[in-house]
């Protein structure tokens, strides 16, 4: 299969208030090129340094969404281009970005990132210290970040009544959020869950942003 018919396929499972990333983490710039051929420019990747290699090189309409686990000695490098942190895990990230963003004069999107999986080893706020976090308020006075919704990954299993609801666990959050505290601001819109293996079920319950890596460029050579 190639890029251009993967796709293509995917599109057809994709309704027009979904947004599709193309996740092109280890993917060389040829790759990502048939993929902007065929008319897509939101483009993911996890690392920065990658991250910005390919913004150089790449055309400049390119929409860059970072989707990994951001270092706070690196957002300086990724702030004046990028549109979108999928990731901020913890508030003092959220800080420290607003802190860079600050420094250039920029307002930079953010989803939060919450843990919804059962391993260990995922990132994110919990559903509490998510909600205490907005409930303390302090994050009003970030101006230099604009808080777009939230992103979580669902447990790596068979199991597709967990993931669901994972995801659903996940919606339920995003709505309270935006009814207690973003009732007026629309830019809070954002809810980015589903990759290759899921993104059809996380369409059912709620996303907007669906993250595709696998399924468009194939197996990577190594994972993240
Ligand atoms: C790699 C990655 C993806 C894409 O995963 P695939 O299974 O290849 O579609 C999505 N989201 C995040 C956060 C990733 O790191």
């Amino acid at each position: 299969m190639s890029i251009q018919s993967n796709i293509q396929s995917i599109r057809q499972h994709i309704p027009s208030h979904v947004r599709l990333v193309c996740v092109s983490k280890f993917n060389p710039n040829e790759s990502i090129l048939e993929a902007y051929e065929t008319g897509e420019r939101i483009f993911g990747e996890s690392k920065v340094q990658e991250l910005c290699g390919k913004y150089e090189t790449l055309p400049q309409d390119i929409v860059w969404h970072f989707i990994g686990h951001l270092q706070t000695n690196k957002i300086r490098l990724i702030v004046p281009f990028v549109s979108l942190i999928h990731g901020v895990d913890s508030y003092k990230l959220l800080v420290e970005i607003n802190k860079q963003a600050a420094k250039i004069g920029k307002t930079i999107n953010c989803l939060l990132q919450v843990h919804i999986a059962q391993e260990e080893t995922k990132f994110g706020f919990s559903p509490e210290e998510l909600l205490y976090m907005f409930e303390t308020g302090e994050w009003k006075q970030l101006e230099n970040v604009r808080i777009c919704g939230l992103m979580g990954m669902a447990t790596f299993t068979e199991n597709r009544e967990q993931i669901r609801s994972e995801f659903r666990t996940l919606k339920t959050l995003f709505d309270r959020t935006k009814q207690s505290y973003f009732t007026t601001e629309a830019t809070f819109c954002e809810l980015s869950m589903g990759m290759s293996d899921d993104y059809q079920l996380a369409i059912e319950e709620g996303s907007t942003l669906v993250r595709v890596g696998s399924s468009i460029f194939g197996r990577r050579m190594y994972n993240p």
